[in-house]
Formats: structure tokens, sequence, C-alpha cells
């Protein structure tokens, strides 16, 4: 495999390990999609986590103004998923640290440890193993700006848009592929539904 996997291997690794799973699934947030990501089943395996990890910083080594901060930048995920990611473009990009936010429950807000204080105007990779609704990538880049800090670009393995995927304006998107499943607003909505294929009701 390539230092970049092509978004078909990508996809190939995901199939192969089971991260990527075709059938009926309804989200919590009520959609329903023919198509669900778990990628943690595919980073369990470190050769692919490596190969997914290192294919992403190339293409964060890419941007010029990535590029030119990395002796400085902060490589920032929300945990838990997003851990294996930025420690593996961490270690690929030589950057200068890796640190995440976590919720203590539901429903609590997103938050670094205790006596973790950013520096300020710190340059930030905000990194995540994908991209769906973006509503905890936004909240990651709120507490992050709030900190003081300054995000250069998101990166993650997966883009996955939704209908209600969350728009990050100008900010810079990093992706290995970009995944469009058939989403249905609710049960009533759902061609699957209709067709009556058995449902799996998924936890995140
Ligand atoms: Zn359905």
């Amino acid at each position: 495999m390539h230092l970049l996997p092509t978004a078909d291997e990508v996809v190939g690794i995901l199939r192969e390990t089971g991260a990527l799973r075709d059938g009926h699934f309804e989200y919590p947030s009520g959609l329903h999609s023919n198509e669900y990501l778990q990628i943690p089943l595919a980073m369990r395996y470190y050769q692919h986590a490596r190969t997914l990890s290192v294919g992403l910083s190339r293409l964060l080594r890419a941007n010029s103004e990535i590029r030119t901060m990395i002796p400085q930048l902060s490589v920032v995920a929300p945990a838990t998923a997003g851990l294996p990611v930025a420690y593996g473009i961490c270690e690929a990009l030589r950057a200068h640290q890796v640190y995440w936010a976590e919720k203590n429950g539901d429903g609590l807000p997103l938050r670094f440890r205790q006596f973790l204080v950013q520096s300020p105007g710190e340059n930030v990779v905000l990194v995540d193993d994908i991209l769906r609704s973006g509503k905890e990538l936004t909240e990651l880049r709120a507490l992050v700006e709030a900190g003081g800090a300054q995000v250069l670009g998101i990166a993650v393995i997966i883009y996955q848009p939704t209908p209600e995927t969350q728009d990050f304006g100008s900010l810079p998107l990093f992706y290995l592929a970009k995944l469009e499943a058939s989403y249905y607003s609710d049960a009533a909505a759902c061609e699957l539904c209709k067709r009556g294929v058995p449902l799996v009701k998924v936890w995140v």
C-alpha cells in the first residue's frame, strides 16, 4: 500500500474489518440509513491504524500553512475514537503535542483534563475518526478557541455527511475517503422500513 492510500483501499480496510456495514440502521437522533461505520473496529489492527493515520498525516503535510507550523503544532481530538488517529498523526508528523477533550457524562460539556493549559495563539489541528454530524468537532473547536488557540484545519479518516452535518465554513477539511449513504429522517420516510428490512439501532 502507498503512503497515501486511495479511497478504495481505505473503504476496503473498513469493509474487511467489519467497520463499514451495509444494512438498515437507526441512529440515536432518529435518522435511518442503509450504511453504518464504526472505525474503531478497523483501528484495533495496528497496521491498519498506522496505514490510515500515516495517510491522513500526508494530506496535512501537503498543506503549506500546516506544514510550516508542524514543530509547534498541537493535535487535539475528542476522546475516545479520535485518540488512535491523533497519536498516529502526531507520530507521523513529529508534531509538538497531542491532547484530548472528553465528556464526563451524557449532556455534559467537553473539557480537557485538569491543569491542561493552552498557549495563547497555539496552532491546532482537530482530529477525529469520522465527521458525521460534526456536533462534537464543533464543540471541540469552540473549546480550543476559547483557550486562545487557533484551529488550522480538521482531519478525519472518513467524511460521511448526513443531512444534519454542521458547516465548518472556510476551515480546511482533510479526509481519506468520503462515504455517501442514503438517509431517511425517520421510520415513516424510510424506504428500508417500507421493505421490512430488519432494523439495527446503533449506539453512536
Ligand atoms: Zn428504516
